[in-house]
């Protein structure tokens, strides 16, 4: 067989975990990062692969966390990111925060000790569809790559920075404050979950978010934010009835005086995503203030909105189930294009290395002639996959939480969380056992 080879552009977290995938699977791989030459990103500090932008946290350990569920799988799957980041841990209850300068010093240690990757210290500004090549550029992915990729994906489907409206789930809403209609009743089905207030608790809502505090943007997104889509603490300074007149326009929805619409996130209906409501709210503000609405009074937040500069494409119109870009249709001659990391709409530390680790594992089974093997239902990787490239018009960065995770329709609240856990672990456990005797 001739040597496998392949690229991989971005040494953060996605592209590492990825690079020391392929080479642990037999792969030749040049790995680029530009942050080693010239090149920087407005965030990034230092040149080390592999550097955490903000916390040194990448969040809980316990299976009862969803981040800790996650990690456990990665585990399970051989992650070298995880491995790294346990050698590098510091004290931090029941997370798992590390050393920064360590953890990035563990994870150039194995990318020298694999000895079949090549580290390109530079910018890499040209897509070679020669070579097979995985995409893990990150969230400050660079202007001459970012025109690249727009090229490949017609444009219109790179965003630069997202607009994420809280997401709540299902069964901590309060049904009888609610009702289920679309907008003058219009389309087969009603889509919509509608939550309605009234005129004393809309004016306390309005004066709440006009005073609330916000996290406070970079300097290299003041310019990004503002243009297209308002956040609504923005729109309640500009007066009391903007928002009435706005997101919350009870218009074709009978008589209320304000209303908030709630659109499924997935196709379980296990999580609703508040329409219209992005929002640089800190995260607590956020909770206290949309509990004042009625049938949002117990809301749990699968997670809450955000707006930060954000490079990521349409996965669900681009990628295919196993991150591998597919416009045959358009452009035959491109092949072996995959991408990882938060450019995918994968959002978070440890969601990135997990992209790394799928992306990869898919791209070797392919470049190597064999079937794809997908990740059993009910893991958290599978279903992060999901989140990610199933067909969504309302496309938004995602991280990984509980809500995600397919369960019957009839389990009650309590046994929820371990059924879901069992499920993860059981399923994922079952599929490993199948690997090692094929
Ligand atoms: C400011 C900011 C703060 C964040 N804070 C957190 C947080 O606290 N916790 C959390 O869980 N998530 C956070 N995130 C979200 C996300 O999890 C991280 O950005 C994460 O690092 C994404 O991993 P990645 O591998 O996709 O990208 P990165 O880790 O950013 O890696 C991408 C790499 O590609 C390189 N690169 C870009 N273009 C090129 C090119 N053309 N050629 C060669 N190299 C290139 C970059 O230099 C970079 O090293 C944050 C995001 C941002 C933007």
């Amino acid at each position: 067989m001739d040597t496998l080879k392949a690229t991989v552009i971005g040494g953060g977290l996605a592209g590492c975990e990825a690079a020391l995938q392929l080479a642990c699977r037999g792969f030749k791989v040049d790995l680029y990062e530009m942050r080693k030459g010239v090149g920087k990103t407005p965030a990034h500090k230092t040149s080390n692969l592999a550097e955490l932008v903000c916390s040194n946290s990448f969040k809980g350990v316990q299976l009862t966390s969803a981040h800790g569920l996650l990690k456990n799988e990665l585990k399970m799957l051989g992650s070298f990111l995880l491995q790294a980041a346990e050698k590098a841990k510091v004290a931090a209850g029941e997370s798992l925060a590390v050393d920064r300068e360590l953890f990035s010093k563990e994870i150039e240690n194995a990318v020298a000790a694999s000895g079949k990757i090549t580290l390109y210290p530079e910018e890499c500004t040209e897509i070679n569809s020669e070579t097979p090549t995985l995409i893990a550029a990150g969230p400050l992915c660079s202007q001459a790559l970012a025109e690249k990729i727009k090229e490949l994906t017609g444009g219109e489907f790179l965003r630069f920075f997202d607009a994420v409206a809280p997401v709540i789930e299902s069964d901590s809403i309060d049904y009888s404050q609610a009702f289920a209609m679309n907008r003058h009743e219009k389309g087969e089905s009603a889509d919509f979950l509608n939550c309605p207030i009234d005129k004393e608790t809309y004016l306390e809502f309005v004066k709440r978010l006009q005073e609330a505090d916000c996290v406070e943007e970079k300097p290299f997104e003041k310019r990004e934010l503002f243009e297209g889509c308002l956040p609504i603490e923005e729109m309640a300074r500009r007066g009391e009835d903007t928002l009435r007149f706005g997101p919350m326009r009870p218009v074709g929805l009978g008589k209320h005086y304000a209303v908030i619409q709630l659109r499924a996130e997935n196709a379980q209906k296990t999580l609703y995503n508040m329409v219209g409501f992005q929002t640089r709210l800190k995260w607590n503000t956020q909770k206290e203030i949309f509990r004042l609405v009625p049938a949002l009074k117990n809301a749990e937040f699968a997670r809450l909105g955000c707006m930060h500069r954000n490079t990521f494409i349409e996965s669900p119109k681009f990628l295919d189930s196993t991150l591998k870009l597919n416009i045959s249709d358009k452009r035959p001659e491109v092949k072996n294009i995959w991408f990882a990391g938060q450019i995918t709409g994968a959002e978070g530390y440890t969601e990135a290395i997990a992209t790394g680790w799928y992306a990869a594992w898919n791209m070797a089974n392919s470049l190597k002639d064999k079937a794809p093997e997908p990740l059993p239902q009910g893991t958290c990787i599978r279903t992060l996959m999901e989140a990610i490239t199933a067909p969504n018009e309302n496309f938004q960065p995602m991280n990984f939480n509980f809500g995600l995770l397919p369960r019957p329709v009839d389990l009650r609240k309590s046994e929820k969380k371990n059924f879901l856990i069992e499920q993860a672990k059981k399923n994922l456990s079952i599929f490993l056992q199948c690997c090692q005797r094929n």
